[in-house]
């Protein structure tokens, strides 16, 4: 079972908060994409033999990668594995870029879910995200998308300069509207070397505190849960079956195999568990695909059992205990700090397990470092 990550790195423009690595020219998509099929045959005996369950194409803003060379590269694939019956194959994709025949296109190649980069559905606070679609691109291309595939993912930012509760009800709300069967929740956050970072110091742009950033997560958990969603991670609530595969893939430590730069990739064999992460420049990466920048590194227990408490507590199935009990030097100290946070609501119990609950989503980095083995 294998997962696999493709990174396309070209957006049109660079959003004012994203820190993604990216490039905003066009003109070589072509040569990309014939590195990233000269990167998967030098990869291949990573595939071979392998079933794939899902396929990622992330960005960047994959939508804007011709159909055909995204399908040239799933032939690519598939020459050195198999694809399981009912691969998920999903694309990023910005509404501005979608129509009716695009979608089509993306579908005849094997892609069966669109991730629509949505953020909102309100005509002011995608002007204050910077985003250069129109709240009507919106909701016309979750509509296309949910008449193509039957499925597909809003993605929705809270916490915009000027944004209130109210908005944010209304957003979700119109989220909702869509009968789209999946629904991730970001709040805005600060990056540095951004535009909104240095908007933001110099005062020019103000956003909402923390507090009201809280109120916005606990409502959209209340809103979306009562009209049938999961909550099944920290940022994302499906209907049932709908969750993402590959994100759960990823989150449970299943293997799988980033390709293009900046891709990172969790690789085991012969009992050892291998990190790979290529290089995060585009030109050393069409120059020597697969191998310009590209670094491994062998995990040790205490590194994968601090990404597996990381990964969990992000998760409503939650960490099984005996994994920090096993490896924690004071077994003792870790109970009672378990039992601080259970008093505290941030964590509660789940058949067995350990999760954080709904309030202790938002701390869910703080509560992996105050109860790591170390
Ligand atoms: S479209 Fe997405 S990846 Fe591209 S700059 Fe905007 S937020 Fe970043």
């Amino acid at each position: 079972m294998l997962h696999c990550y493709v990174h396309i790195p070209f957006c049109r423009t660079r959003c004012p908060y994203c820190d993604f690595f990216l490039v905003t020219r066009q003109d070589l998509q072509e040569r990309f994409f014939r590195a990233l099929v000269e990167e998967t045959r030098l990869r291949s005996e990573e595939l071979r033999g392998r079933s794939i369950r899902s396929i990622h194409f992330g960005g960047g803003t994959p939508s804007l990668a011709p159909p055909a060379l995204l399908g040239g590269w799933l032939e690519t694939l598939a020459r050195f594995s198999a694809f399981g019956d009912d691969v998920e194959v999903t694309l990023e994709a910005n509404p501005e870029d979608l129509t009716p025949a695009s979608i089509r296109d993306f579908r005849a190649i094997g892609v069966n879910r669109l991730s629509l980069g949505v953020q909102s559905f309100l005509p002011g606070k995608l002007e204050a995200l910077g985003r250069r679609h129109t709240a009507s691109d919106a909701l016309r291309t979750t509509g296309e998308a949910l008449d193509a595939f039957g499925n597909a993912c809003v993605d929705l930012i809270c916490g915009a300069e000027g944004e209130t509760g109210t908005d944010w009800r209304e957003d979700l709300s119109a989220a909702l509207a869509t009968g789209v069967p999946h629904i991730s929740v970001y709040l805005l956050t600060l990056e540095k070397g951004t535009r909104l970072m240095r908007d933001v110091r110099k005062g020019a742009v103000v956003l909402p505190d923390e507090s009201l950033q809280a109120t916005m997560y606990e409502t959209a958990c209340g809103m979306l849960g009562e009209h049938g969603f999961r909550h099944y991670e920290v940022s994302n609530f499906s209907r049932p079956g709908f969750f993402s595969r590959y994100n759960l893939g990823c989150w449970h430590r299943e293997s799988y195999l980033g390709f293009g730069p900046s891709a990172h990739s969790l690789v085991r064999r012969n009992g050892e568990e291998w990190r790979r992460a290529n290089g995060r420049s585009l030109m050393r990466y069409l120059e020597a695909p697969g191998t310009a920048g590209v670094q491994n590194e062998c995990l040790s227990e205490r590194e994968r059992i601090n990404e597996q408490v990381f990964l969990s507590l992000r998760l409503a199935s939650g960490l099984d205990p005996t994994v920090l009990l096993r490896h924690h030097e004071s077994p003792g100290k870790v109970l009672a700090t378990v039992g601080r946070f259970r008093t505290e609501g941030l964590l509660a119990d789940a058949g067995g397990a350990i999760r954080a609950t709904e309030k202790g989503f938002l701390f869910a980095d703080f509560l992996a470092r105050e109860l790591l083995p170390g």
